[in-house]
């Protein structure tokens, strides 16, 4: 043979990195990650590094395990003949239409430092008038949804606000049209609401029960974390009021109750805001920085603070999960929930625009509850259905087309971030954010890659982890 016909491997994509006492080779063509010795760890590391040196590696680790290592990494994967694949084709038309969010009214009796809807002054969110969604525009969605649905037998309706709340007698119709479709379908209906659970009291707790209601409450934390923020029109906390009607709804449901914080500027222990919420009843807890553009949105300079407590949460897994207690830590079982479905290439980080609608009180759809009210962004009304132009834009914005995401190590197993926060003023998906919403993402998806190694016995869910739902298939409303 001669040098011609000599073909070298081709090294595959891959990212390396130390987390939990752990060094991972993850494969980003085969989306399998390895817990590596020191050998393959460093090999991995001069395949791709120039400068590296071989004399270097050899003092370090010898000729023999170095072959080894070599081996291991061929073996895997890691040197290849093949070229990598190519990013998937958009698709040719959007999914069925299975989630829709029905902003009942954008009224609301808080006035939350973060809030996407407010306007300042406006005793309605979004601009909105005080009318609220009526019931036959809410009937109208549903029946879209239905029909939009195709062939899926299971499609999910969540009340959304505002304070859906403020609007009762509506929600309550609506659900009892929700399951008279449901009847005569066929298909499954999950309903839930969004609620600050201030209004939460013993009427809607029943209507809860009665209609099969699921209901995720947003509540920061502790008193004084929750009331900084979210404040009532006339500027009192509202920790107190919510904590009494959630306590009534986490004894109801004991260990069902989802809770979503908000992290606000300097507000960077999640392990005392998760340990709280978990304290009060929640069963799950889901936490999110405040977005850019708002005033107390998180700063770059939190975000180390947010690495170190998600990293001791991730210890704690360790202990909970050996011990087989229950992991109550939203983002991160559900990195470790994304990251076991290895072979499942992530396009999209949620279903907005595609698998996924919000209805505004006027009747006009949206990609979802973030979008209502920003008019360039309308995608057709309830009763003419959804522009499916844009519809397609949305299905042909995957994570290897996002912008920023393209060359990310984590696409497949992220798919991209929030579309909302990468929103542009001219109303295109511009990048996502590196700074603060990006770190935090790759920091827990990191941890939870070596979570896998180092729980590699800990086979299928959790300790207390609940089945797959529609959420895990089409993307959280956060
Ligand atoms: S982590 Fe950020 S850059 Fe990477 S895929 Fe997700 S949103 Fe895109
Ligand atoms: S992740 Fe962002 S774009 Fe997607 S549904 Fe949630 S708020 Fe909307």
């Amino acid at each position: 043979m001669d040098a011609a016909e000599l073909t070298l491997p081709r090294v595959a994509g891959f990212h390396r990195f130390e987390r939990l006492g752990r060094r991972i080779l993850f494969n980003t063509e085969t989306l399998l990650a390895y817990a590596a010795d020191d050998a393959a760890y460093e090999l991995a590391g001069a395949l791709t590094e120039p400068a590296a040196s071989p004399e270097a590696l050899l003092a370090a680790h010898g000729p023999e395990r170095l072959a080894a290592a070599a081996a291991s990494l061929a073996a895997e994967g890691f040197l290849c003949a093949t070229p990598p694949p190519l990013p998937p084709k958009a698709p040719r038309r959007p999914p069925p239409v299975t989630t829709l969010e029905l902003m009942l009214t954008h009224a609301c009796n808080l006035r939350c430092a973060y809030c996407y809807g407010r306007e300042d002054g406006a005793p309605h969110l979004y601009g909105a008038d005080r009318a609220g969604m009526s019931l036959a525009t809410a009937r109208r969605g549903l029946d879209l949804l239905f029909a939009l649905s195709g062939r899926a037998g299971r499609v999910a309706a969540v009340f959304f606000g505002g304070e859906p709340l403020l609007a009762l007698d509506v929600l309550e119709a609506a659900a009892a049209h929700g399951r008279e479709l449901e009847k005569t379908t066929g298909k499954r209906l999950d309903l839930s609401l969004s609620t600050n659970a201030t209004l939460l009291d013993a009427r809607a707790r029943r209507l809860l029960a009665r209609q099969r209601i699921g209901c995720q409450v947003s509540l920061d934390g502790p008193p004084a974390v929750h009331d900084a923020c979210r404040r009532t029109i006339d500027g009192r906390g509202s920790y107190a009021a919510a904590a009494a009607n959630v306590r009534a709804l986490t004894a109801m449901r004991p260990g069902r109750v989802p809770a979503r914080a908000t992290l606000a500027s300097g507000v960077t222990d999640v392990g005392a805001v998760v340990g709280h919420l978990l304290g009060l009843g929640f069963g799950s807890v889901h936490v999110e920085p405040a977005a850019g553009g708002c005033p107390v949105s998180m700063p770059p300079s939190d975000v180390p603070a947010v690495l170190a407590a998600n990293e001791r949460l991730a210890h704690d897994l360790v202990d909970s999960a050996r011990a087989g207690r229950a992991v109550g830590y939203e983002n991160l079982t559900r990195q470790l929930r994304a990251t076991r479905q290895v072979r499942r290439r992530q396009q999209y980080g949620c279903g907005a625009g595609r698998s996924l609608l919000a209805l505004s009180q006027d009747g006009r759809l949206y990609p979802c509850h973030r979008f209502v009210g920003n008019e360039r962004l309308a995608m057709g009304d309830a009763e003419s259905g959804p522009d499916l132009a844009a519809r397609r834009r949305y299905a042909a914005l995957n994570v290897d087309r996002r912008p920023g995401c393209a060359d990310c190590w984590a696409r497949h197993l992220c798919g991209g971030g929030c579309l909302h926060q990468a929103l542009k003023p001219d109303g295109e998906i511009g990048e996502p954010d590196r700074e603060v919403a990006c770190t935090i993402s790759l920091h827990l998806i990191e941890c939870a890659l070596a979570l896998h190694a180092e729980l590699g016995l800990v086979a299928g869910r959790l300790p207390g982890e609940p089945a797959p739902t529609q959420e895990d298939h089409h993307g959280r409303a956060s």
